[in-house]
């Protein structure tokens, strides 16, 4: 997995913020224990030449073992007392060290194991995020959610062709809020179909918002705006960041791609379309695919190769309706 320095040192500005936050908070807890108990700042220092003394103990070598052991009964009493001191206060021991977010990495990012410095997990799912939120930027992701969706747009009467839009988009609508109620890494991938302003993006923002606000790592992106940002990428020269693009597009836990057949289409979209998805369902990963396309317009634009391997992965959700758009203003 790849990440511009961008992205790394957001993620590494995050981790300092929190570390820095946890040693501010018990710098001034302390201060405030210590000025109701005096006593307490006493033992701390006196535990503190305990340790001292100990390693002392180990470099200068003698009789160690009956010091060591003098000393470590010396602090389980002077802990004891703190404790006892602390609770009559309402403190506890842990007022008196810093909470850090990770307790692995004490907001460090790294670890050390075996002689060597290991990348924690806390800053592996930073990066994610911090990726995430760089592609998500151009989105307008905070917009939508489940509760300002309108079924009242939708006629309650059949069209010709039999269908009642206010029934379909109330169980299209129910769909959708139980995908993202229930969301796991295994859930299925979704195509929506539809002409435009029938709800296709607001329903899908709304699922990527109550997404991320359960912690899971969502990449929205409209079909044109990412094609051009990978294709950019890829005939300037710089793969890094078309690799940057991929990877991320790649580990989000849900892809969320808008808009499909309104970009310009080359065969070096068309190739990186099949890729994503392709990708995507290999990794076992769920995408949700949003297009204005009839499936008649989506075999002609694409290979038949992706056409099958969408209509064989995806719960397609067709949307009916009269675009609500004028209706709204
Ligand atoms: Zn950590």
């Amino acid at each position: 997995m790849s990440y511009s320095d961008a992205v790394y040192s957001k993620a590494y500005a995050i981790l300092n913020e929190r570390r820095n936050r946890a040693i501010a908070l018990c710098d001034n807890k302390k201060a405030e224990i210590f000025s109701r108990l005096p006593r307490a700042e006493e033992i701390e220092r006196e535990l503190s030449s305990c340790s001292i003394n100990a390693a002392r103990a180990v470099f200068s070598g003698g009789d160690t073992k009956a010091q060591l052991e003098a000393l470590s009964n010396t602090s389980k009493t002077l802990k004891s007392e703190l404790e006892a001191l602390l609770a009559s206060k309402g403190y506890t021991l842990n007022d008196l060290e810093p909470q850090f977010t990770c307790k692995v990495c004490e907001d460090r990012g790294q670890v050390e194991k075996d002689n060597k410095t290991l990348t924690c997990n806390c800053l592996k799912e930073l990066l994610k995020e911090c990726a995430c939120n760089e592609v998500n930027s151009l989105s307008p992701l905070s917009l939508s959610t489940f509760e300002s969706f309108d079924l009242s747009y939708y006629p309650e009467t059949d069209t010709a062709d039999g269908v009642n839009p206010r029934r379909r988009m109330t169980q299209i609508f129910n769909y959708c809020k139980n995908y993202a109620k229930t969301f796991t890494l295994a859930s299925k991938s979704i195509l929506m179909r539809g002409s435009t302003g029938l709800g296709k993006t607001h329903l899908s923002l709304s699922i990527a918002n109550e997404l991320l606000s359960k912690g899971y790592s969502v990449v929205y992106v409209s079909a044109p705006d990412i094609l051009f940002q990978l294709e950019r990428a890829h005939f300037s020269y710089n793969y890094d960041k078309e690799q940057e693009l991929l990877d991320t597009l790649s580990n989000c836990d849900l892809l969320i791609i808008d808009d499909l057949g309104t970009e310009f289409a080359t065969n070096y979209t068309n190739a990186q379309i099949y890729n994503i998805f392709n990708n995507r369902i290999l990794l076992r990963k769920p995408v949700i695919i949003n297009t204005n396309l009839t499936m008649k317009d989506l075999e002609t634009s694409y290979t038949p190769r992706f056409v099958s391997r969408v209509m064989g992965t995806c719960d397609k959700l067709d949307f009916v309706g009269r675009d609500i758009r004028p209706q709204k203003n």
